[in-house]
């Protein structure tokens, strides 16, 4: 689904990420792991088209994709959840999920009720501003917003960053019941408990270069082992 050969991409003269390889097939969550500052956020950037880079290939189920602006990249499939969620706080959570839905099959009508069912604590939220929920609540809006496109392809960037435990979970089984339905999901994340519970694969990514790649389990790859 997910085809990428040489990719790099930095700001000015700063190369944040260079030579990443990857793939993402359809049903798969393909997790990368790494520390602060290795490019995690640049290589998802780099791949919807927001940060200038290049690729010897970067193909959607065998489409380029790569000279494709961000909209382009987003209408062939592409969905991105940013860190920080960056949803808009003056907007309600309805206005929230309108915009990210316009111009979908269905339109804002439909991605609002297929939200509200699929996370049940957006229901009674749909009229609040954005900025006055907490920060769990923001974070499913802003998945909830990126699967409004109906994506094929799924970034999604740090999505248990301050989140709750119950919340986590919770994120962890929409994750896996979105994969089992065909969501390739690529997942930049610093919790490995989150990352063994969801993904199928693993890869450590240290100063812009993506290194080990294998099984989430793999010894060496993701140091601690399964809590359960
Ligand atoms: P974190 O886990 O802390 O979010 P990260 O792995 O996502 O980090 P990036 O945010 O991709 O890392 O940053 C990779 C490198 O690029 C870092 O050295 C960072 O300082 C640099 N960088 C990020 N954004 C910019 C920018 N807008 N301008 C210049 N350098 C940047």
């Amino acid at each position: 689904m997910l085809e990428v050969r040489g990719l790099a991409a930095g700001y000015g003269q700063v190369e944040a990420i260079a030579g990443v390889d990857l793939d993402v097939a359809a049903g798969e969550c393909l997790a990368v792991v790494g520390p602060n500052g290795a490019g995690k956020t640049t290589l998802l950037k780099a791949l919807m088209g927001l940060v200038p880079a290049r690729a010897a290939r970067l193909a959607l189920d065998g489409s380029e994709v790569g000279a494709m602006p961000t909209h382009m990249r987003s209408r062939a499939g592409m969905a991105w959840a940013p860190q920080g969620r960056e949803i808009f706080t003056a907007l309600s959570v309805r206005e929230n999920l309108a915009l990210a839905a316009l111009g979908r099959p269905g339109g804002p009508a439909r991605a609002i009720d297929a939200a509200a069912a699929r996370f049940p604590v957006l229901a009674p939220l749909l009229d609040r501003p954005g900025g006055a929920l907490s920060g769990g609540e923001q974070q499913i809006l802003s998945l909830s917003r990126a699967l409004c496109a109906g994506p094929r392809l799924l970034l999604l960037d740090e999505p248990t960053e301050g989140v709750q435990p119950a919340v986590v979970e919770s994120l962890g089984g929409t994750l896996r019941d979105l994969a089992a339905g065909g969501l390739a999901v690529l997942l930049v994340e610093q919790n490995l408990d989150f990352v063994d519970a969801v993904a199928a694969r693993v890869a450590t990514l240290d100063r812009g270069r993506l290194d080990a790649r294998g099984p989430v389990t793999t010894p060496g790859v993701v140091p601690p082992p399964r809590r359960r």
